[in-house]
């Protein structure tokens, strides 16, 4: 056994993939200290930088006192606080849906509820490049699986037309997807729904405070506000805490609390974590002023990088993918980054696909301009070096 992994390892290295873990200690919302050093941290998906805010804080550290540290039971025993039915309920009402349910986690949610909810009888249609945690839960659902092109809702339909798959035909994407930053057709694929009947699962995790006016997410810029069949989002991101949501018709959500196994059979979050999550959803839906903080650093940020002739794909938000190709050049971008202060991580395959292995810079409401003038400065000079522009 040790032999084969070491083998396996090796192989790893050779293909310029091996992963070690970088303990950082993190110093602001946007500076991070690894080993004696001090970083800017250019990858974190804390797009509204809440995990610092004053209120988030001080509602976790209530909750602490007030609750406890743990819940130390299953939700279905005695671990369902009464923060999470204020959660579900408040985060429902948010993104205009009828009920809500929290998972620990964005991928045990994907994972509960798309095995749960779909079975060997169904056909799922899958963008080419959805979350790892959504391709793990379409090959624990035992249904038949049905990729189409990424973002292609032509493609998409030419599919659903020719399946012939008796049971239920179910559309799964990302709104904004993870590693590209782009959006999904939602208007489309929301018209494929209606025309032939299909239902959508959409995962907002990372459109969730800031895609839409009011920052709900990609369903509001649709002007599609609660209107798929079943919505998955994370607590984790632009709301700067832990933990998942799924949203739906009241009777999906009693079906899930109780069969989906990612929700019954492992501990409640800790009391800390739904009182900051109900916090920082209280502050974007008074206050707008972080997500609009969020997207002047997105244009600034895109602007220049556009002008310098980094190529962003079609990438739109505070994702931002620069899309290097081979693993070992990444990492040699990545290093000289570092050497500058400046933290970001290579994503390679199998995270990516192979051949496009890359810079995914992500924009936070906490970046002063001067903190994004020397990060533009750092990447033109690298860029150039490594001759991506
Ligand atoms: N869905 C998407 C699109 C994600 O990017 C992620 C994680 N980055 C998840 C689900 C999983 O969420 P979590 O980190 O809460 O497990």
């Amino acid at each position: 056994m040790k032999e084969m992994l070491s083998r396996a390892l090796e192989e790893i290295k050779q293909q310029g993939n091996y992963r070690t873990i970088k303990y950082l200690q993190p110093l602001s919302s946007t500076r991070i200290r690894y080993g004696s050093e001090e970083f800017l941290n250019l990858c974190s998906n804390s797009y509204l930088s809440l995990h610092t805010h004053p209120a988030v804080l001080s509602a976790a550290k209530e909750a602490i006192d007030g609750y406890g540290a743990g819940t130390c039971s299953s939700r279905s025993v005695s671990g369902s606080i009464d923060l999470y039915e204020m959660l579900e309920g408040q985060i429902a009402h948010y993104k205009g849906y009828k009920r809500g349910l929290i998972f620990p986690n964005g991928y045990m949610a994907n994972i509960g509820i798309i095995s749960t909810l779909i079975s060997e009888h169904d056909v799922i249609f899958s963008d080419e490049l959805n979350h790892s945690s959504l391709i793990d839960a379409i090959r624990l659902s035992g249904a038949k699986k049905v990729i189409y092109k990424h973002r292609d809702a032509k493609d998409l339909e030419r599919r659903i037309k020719k399946d012939k798959t008796k049971g239920e035909r179910i559309v799964i994407t990302e709104s904004v997807f993870s590693m590209d930053g782009d959006v999904a057709p939602l208007g489309e694929i929301h018209t494929l729904k209606e025309q032939y009947g299909v239902h959508v699962f959409v995962d907002d995790a990372h459109g969730t405070g800031v895609f839409g006016e009011k920052g709900t997410g990609v369903e509001e810029m649709f002007a599609l506000k609660g209107k798929m069949d079943v919505h998955m989002a994370t607590f984790g991101k632009a709301l700067g805490s832990f933990g998942a949501f799924v949203l739906s018709d009241p009777i999906v959500i009693e079906f899930l609390i109780n069969r989906a196994r990612t929700f019954m059979y492992t501990t409640a979050l800790p009391p800390s974590v739904l009182a900051a999550s109900l916090a920082a959803l209280k502050l974007i839906e008074k206050d707008t002023s972080c997500k609009e903080a969020l997207w002047h650093n997105i244009d600034y940020m895109r602007k220049h990088l556009h002008e310098a002739g980094f190529d962003l794909k079609e990438s739109m938000g505070p994702i931002i993918p620069i899309v290097v190709g081979e693993d070992t050049m990444t990492l040699m971008m990545q290093e000289m980054l570092m050497r500058k202060g400046i933290f970001l991580q290579a994503i390679r395959p199998p995270t990516v696909p192979a051949g496009t292995s890359r810079l995914r810079l992500t924009m936070v409401s906490g970046f002063t301009k001067d903190d994004i003038d020397y990060a533009i400065e750092a990447l033109i000079d690298v860029g150039r070096k490594m001759k991506l522009i």
